[in-house]
């Protein structure tokens, strides 16, 4: 019997992580977790409830609003034919939360230490089960420090702006490349400077 390993991708938004990880995951046989699937489908649930008048969510000083909304928020994956898709109390939100929009709502709710409690506990619970490929930002330094591999991948802020504007385009959205480097490199430096669980390598990781 082989023995069940962790593997965790780490590295700034558009690199390819997910691709390597679902690619890994599929080869190994082993589950894929998307961690910024998990920020992003608590970002649209906040989103959703400042449309409604509930709360301002982009408003730093507000961030207790989205700390009491997370006891309502229940964050899943199911299996579709076009791959996994994460859920928001049972409903498949998966194209919605791949907006500009709701990446950068990320970004920010991503910095709220009650947030990431949140959506940390739930990621280890997962780790816990062995056999996985966790992609994210934190995950061989905060989520899973015990993984047998930790990969660290990186490409230029061009070489990335350039892959995400062709995802978008092709997926339709109007947005020109300036906006999605821009974009781009304000949401790296959130993820880089943050307090807690910044972006950065775990010592023993693998840069790529
Ligand atoms: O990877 P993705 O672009 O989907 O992540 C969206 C945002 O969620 C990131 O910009 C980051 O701020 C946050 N995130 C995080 N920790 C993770 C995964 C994502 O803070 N493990």
């Amino acid at each position: 019997l082989m023995k069940r390993i962790i593997i965790a991708i780490d590295g700034y938004s558009s690199c390819g992580k997910s691709t390597i990880a679902k690619a890994l995951a599929k080869h190994a046989g082993y589950t894929y977790v998307d961690t910024g699937a998990m920020y992003r489908a608590t970002a649209l649930y906040a989103f959703r409830m400042n449309a409604n008048g509930i709360v301002e969510p982009m408003n730093g000083s507000n961030s207790s609003n989205i700390v009491e909304m997370l006891k309502d928020i229940h964050i899943g994956f199911i299996q579709t034919p076009e791959g996994q898709h994460v859920t928001l109390n049972g409903e498949d939100v998966e194209s919605q939360i791949r907006t500009l929009e709701i990446g950068n709502l990320a970004s920010q709710i991503s910095t709220i230490k009650e947030v990431r409690a949140f959506l940390v506990a739930q990621q280890q619970a997962m780790g816990a089960q062995k056999g996985i490929v966790m992609d994210g930002r934190d995950i061989g330094t905060v989520i899973l420090p015990n993984a047998e591999v930790k990969i660290f991948l990186t490409a230029s802020p061009e070489a990335r702006a350039k892959r995400r504007y062709e995802e978008l385009i092709a997926k339709g959205v109007e947005i020109t490349y300036e906006q999605v480097y821009e974009e781009m490199v304000q949401r790296d430096s959130n993820d880089t400077n943050r307090s807690v669980a910044p972006c950065v390598p775990a010592e023993d990781a693998i840069i790529l």
